[in-house]
């Protein structure tokens, strides 16, 4: 029992001083039951044990019930409290800003395409192994079963354990170390208690800060028996990132990446998110150049060797629209059906490119092989 502060014994008729509190309280973070002795909690136990049955994490919750979801899918709440970050690993401008904003990319908005060389592209490199074997860790916790709120510890605790950095705590105010997309999400969703069912299809994005540079992958993963058409949705989707990739080289402009994507999506009878693109990554966990996904797209740009940036393609089985939950972060497809996503970060290099993301002679074989 955890000592506490000046309280009267809830026992009905006790009112003692009291200073002991129900272990099975704290652990629920239930206030206001206090006893004054071992002797009165245990004659209060069969009716104070109903108590737990209210703020017990099993109890969970829509925490928007009015909201006109798109899909079959809901948050499940109360989300986990924040887990901490060591105060002895360097951390990120926005890590501690009460609004999350990073000052540093928010002054570098329309600058330049930084090129990385010497120390900090081996950094880089080193950085992005490091995600990778993260990302590895997220996969194998992956089952039936499992919630999102536990991914997110393995990958909270595998971060920390690199002495990183996880980017996505507190980036504009995201409360999680990783985001999980599953099913109709298209990106950002927030780790919470909904557990994974058979069938599910989930996105795991992987972003951490060390040595001074951010990494930035994702995959998506499909959850014990996945019905065929989804199958194919997350196959053609890890091709579309691939045949960008072949694209990247000196010379290429960065808005020709989105028209083969596109193509290769539509041939498949599925549609392209615009809102959201890829993007620089190193010192800022986004920076120049912007990457849409999309044909006919606008963006500035010309591959240069020493570029380092995120492909990360978001391909809809139906509408291309996204909005957004009331959590301000969850993009879900408007009508409802599955949206799935790869990213990786690439390196320009003199006569082509290197994925630094790419997966390590230890990683999980592939799902999608002889799909
Ligand atoms: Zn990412
Ligand atoms: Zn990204």
């Amino acid at each position: 029992m955890s000592v506490v502060d000046k309280s009267v014994c809830t026992t009905t008729g006790c009112g003692k001083p009291a200073q002991l509190q129900c272990p099975t309280c704290v652990k629920l973070g239930v206030e206001g039951s206090y006893f004054c002795s071992q002797a009165c909690f245990r004659t209060s136990w069969s009716t104070h044990k109903s108590s737990h049955e209210v703020s017990n994490p099993k109890s969970t919750y829509d925490p928007f019930p009015t909201y006109r979801y798109t899909g079959p899918l809901r948050p499940v709440y109360p989300l986990s409290p924040r887990r901490p970050v060591p105060s002895d690993i360097p951390r990120p401008d926005y890590a501690d800003s009460p609004d999350g904003v990073s000052r540093l990319e928010q002054s570098y908005r329309n600058a330049q395409i930084e090129v990385m060389s010497g120390e900090k592209l081996e950094t880089m490199k080193r950085v992005c192994q490091l995600g990778r074997e993260v990302l590895d860790a997220a996969a194998r916790a992956i089952k039936v079963g499992v919630t999102t709120d536990e991914i997110d510890r393995v990958v909270h605790e595998a971060i920390i354990e690199c002495k990183a950095y996880p980017s996505t705590m507190n980036y504009y105010s995201f409360p999680k170390s990783v985001c999980t997309s599953v099913n109709e999400v298209i990106c950002h969703g927030i780790p919470d208690q909904r557990k994974l069912e058979d069938g599910d299809i989930i996105n795991i994005d992987i972003s951490l800060f060390k040595d001074g540079v951010h990494t930035d992958m994702n995959k998506t993963y499909l959850v014990g028996n996945v019905d065929k058409k989804y199958k194919k949705l997350v196959k053609t989707t890890r091709e579309c990132l691939q045949k960008a990739i072949d694209m990247v080289k000196p010379g290429v402009r960065y808005r020709d990446l989105g028209a083969v994507i596109e193509k290769h999506a539509k041939a498949n009878g599925f549609s392209v998110v615009r809102t959201y693109c890829g993007h620089g990554v190193g010192r800022m966990f986004h920076s120049a150049p912007n990457v849409p996904h999309y044909a006919m797209n606008k963006a500035i740009g010309i591959m240069k060797p020493g570029h380092v940036f995120t492909i990360e393609p978001m391909i809809n089985q139906g509408n291309f629209q996204d909005q957004t939950w009331r959590d301000n972060w969850t993009s879900v497809t408007v009508d409802g059906k599955r949206s799935a996503q790869f990213e990786h970060t690439i390196l320009v290099t003199e006569d082509g490119h290197e994925v630094l993301t790419r997966r390590l002679p230890t990683s999980p074989p592939s799902q999608l092989d002889g799909i």
